[in-house]
């Protein structure tokens, strides 16, 4: 089932960033799924989407008030009768013919006959018969000081007046059909990150699933006898596992779905039935730890076997990589110091699951050195961990490979190419964010 990669090991940084986008490369076949909008958040548009309906889906009023012809209002104070009343959710068959008014609540439909609303606001209920006795319509709140206004449902009496206090134009305060989007418009583009803004306008125009990428699945496995999970005492010579917790949350922060985070003591059986069980459940596996040169490799010494490439890559930290291609799946392993399983991903993983995922790029971008570099190893690409300050970055860690609480301070990777052996502050170098 197995099949030893074409390629020889690669060496440079560059070579193996471009085999691991190869290895992952077919991942990006996949169909696009259908998933539910209320579980899209996050997720990148497979297509476009364009709108099965009209946004205001009929003519609305934009607010608490009366539906009027502008014409019966262009001089005021003006007295009219009010022949209804369409809370929001009515259907609002009312019409209002000359000098009538229809009381309409805000997203209520407004009544054939009206081209205008009258905020309550601007209005003064009369109420008539016994002396004309106007009543100041003192809020917006429905109900409020308004006296007996026709309830909801019930028909007006011919007693119920408005005086209207200040005229409006036809089509103020009316918000027209299709004028947010139009059927068939676009609600929004392929490739789009959906947000809670774009979840929204997928929500108001009513659709209960969009197309959406598919997320890359990943199982990660750790290995080492001296790994504990946290939250264990720890016995001599045992420390935390904390790459498996690590390399899940940088999968998941760039779209990954990881599927398992397992831990593997340092014997081959154990490994190598772990590794059969991520080839099945996943698109990709990472493996953290034994690749190096120690006297207990199990990632080496089960995958090189079965085709696994090991090999120095000309970067540090995370020198020794390897990959395998194990049942048509990519086993990327990573060195197993922490900053080394971090910077790995970062330099030689992320950019491809994020691409794959149709996520943007993560940024590489140029600043000045605020302060020299003494020293930095001849032939290999150095990753520092920086802080950027105003336009300039500043290193915050040394280079040791376990400084994993160092690596935290830092927002970024400075890179320092492999021919380099020192820079003098104010020197540009890349650097790419976390
Ligand atoms: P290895 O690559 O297996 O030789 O491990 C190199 C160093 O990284 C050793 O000090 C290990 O204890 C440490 N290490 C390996 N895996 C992990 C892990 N999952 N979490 C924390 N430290 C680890
Ligand atoms: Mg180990």
């Amino acid at each position: 089932m197995n099949h030893r990669p074409a390629s020889s090991p690669a060496r440079t940084v560059d070579d193996y960033r471009a085999t691991v986008a190869g290895l992952l490369a077919h991942l990006a076949d996949r169909p696009a799924e259908s998933v539910p909008v209320t579980g899209a958040l996050g997720r990148v548009l497979a297509d476009d989407v364009r709108s099965p309906i009209d946004l205001p889906v009929f003519r609305n009023s934009a607010m608490d008030g009366y539906a009027v012809r502008a014409a019966d209002v262009t001089v005021t104070p003006v007295t009219l009768t009010v022949a209804g009343l369409v809370p929001a959710g009515n259907p609002g068959a009312a019409p209002v013919g000359p000098g009538q008014a229809v009381k309409v609540m805000t997203g209520a439909p407004i009544p054939p006959g009206a081209d205008a609303v009258v905020p309550v606001e601007d209005v003064r209920r009369v109420s008539d018969g016994h002396g004309a006795e106007a009543v100041a319509v003192a809020g917006r709140a429905r109900g409020r000081d308004e006296g007996p206004l026709p309830r909801r449902g019930a028909d007006p009496t011919p007693e119920d007046r408005i005086v209207v206090e200040r005229g409006r134009d036809a089509g103020e305060f009316v918000r027209e059909a299709g004028t947010d989007v139009r059927v068939g418009a676009l609600v929004a583009r392929r490739g789009t990150v959906l947000a809670p803004r774009h979840i929204a306008a997928l929500a108001a125009v009513g659709l209960p699933t969009v197309p959406v990428v598919r997320r890359p699945r990943a199982m990660v496995i750790t290995t080492g006898d001296e790994l504990r999970p946290a939250g264990s005492a720890l016995a001599p010579g045992q420390i935390f596992d904390s790459n498996g917790i690590a390399l899940a949350a940088a999968l998941e922060a760039d779209g990954v779905t990881v599927v398992r985070v397992a831990h593997s003591v340092d014997d081959p059986a154990v490994f190598a039935a772990l590794l059969r069980e991520a080839v099945a459940a996943a698109d990709v596996v990472f493996t953290s730890g034994g690749v190096s040169k120690g006297d207990f490799e199990v990632v080496k010494d089960v995958l090189a076997p079965l085709g696994g490439v090991f090999g120095p890559v000309a970067v540090q930290p995370g020198g020794p990589q390897g990959y395998t291609i194990l049942d048509g799946v990519p086993v990327l392993s990573f060195p197993g110091n922490p900053v080394s399983t971090m910077v790995s991903y970062e330099v030689f993983a992320r950019a491809a699951l994020r691409e794959l995922g149709g996520l943007p790029a993560p940024q590489v971008r140029e600043a000045p050195l605020l302060g020299p570099i003494a020293s930095s190893p001849a032939g290999r690409r150095q990753f520092l961990r920086g802080v950027v300050r105003g336009s300039g970055v500043e290193v915050v860690s040394g280079p040791g490979s376990h400084l994993i609480a160092g690596m935290a301070w830092a927002e970024v990777l400075v890179d320092v190419p492999a021919e380099v052996t020192s820079l003098p502050e104010g020197a540009p170098v890349r650097i790419w964010s976390l």
